[in-house]
């Protein structure tokens, strides 16, 4: 069941934000706290049958609705989505939504569309976004986004062309940034900081052994 914001919670529980437990607790916990908040969504906005309306009953054996008058099953909706760093030597390209936190930038992110693959989804998104291709994409795990069901794949790519240009809208500034000198990340614990610190580090790695 899903408590509403105005409901009272058992004295020595704190309610807070899904999204305040990415970076205060581990993948495991988090993960946990990702399916309970998706499964019950899923229940309270599937209640009646998306095909003829009526009343759908939770299924006994698996996490579906089932509506008996038309023999219609869901699941719970997952809507998988990209998000890819491309390197050009020791520079990343990033970008910032006007949704996001002043100052902070991330690796290039966009939902999958329907009929589409992962590698195109990726392939698109720089296009649109950022006016650059990339190649020699790299799979750099995933994690659970349920705001409100997302499932996020994390890529690494290496530069292949095009200057940055962007739309102005979804995306209100774009650019390469030097390892060393990079703006704020995303916070703690999401896939998008930890492709920006793996980038730095290697970069990192890479100066080290040129000046040592
Ligand atoms: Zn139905």
């Amino acid at each position: 069941m899903l408590l509403d914001s105005n409901d009272a919670v058992p004295g020595r529980f704190e309610p807070l934000d899904l999204r305040e437990l990415i970076g205060l607790v581990g993948d495991e916990e988090l993960g946990w706290a990702s399916r309970a908040v998706q499964l019950a969504a899923f229940d309270r906005d599937h209640r009646f049958c998306g095909r003829c309306g009526r009343a759908s009953q939770p299924s006994p054996v698996e996490h579906a609705r089932l509506c008996e008058a038309c023999g219609a099953t869901v699941y719970p909706r997952l809507s998988p989505a990209v998000i890819v760093l491309v390197e050009r030597g020791d520079m990343c390209l990033l970008a910032r939504s006007p949704r996001f936190p002043p100052g902070v930038f991330s690796a290039i992110a966009g939902f999958v569309e329907p009929g589409e693959t992962v590698e195109h989804a990726v392939e698109r998104e720089l296009a649109e976004e950022c006016g650059v291709t990339a190649t020699d994409l790299r799979y750099a795990g995933s994690q659970p986004w349920p705001f409100p069901h997302s499932l996020m794949l994390g890529f690494t790519a290496t530069y292949a062309g095009g200057e940055v240009r962007i739309d102005g809208t979804e995306v209100e500034a774009a650019g390469w940034f030097a390892a060393d000198a990079l703006p704020p990340s995303p916070s703690a614990g999401t896939i998008a900081r930890r492709l920006i610190e793996e980038f730095a580090a290697r970069a990192g790695a890479r100066s080290g052994r040129r000046s040592g």
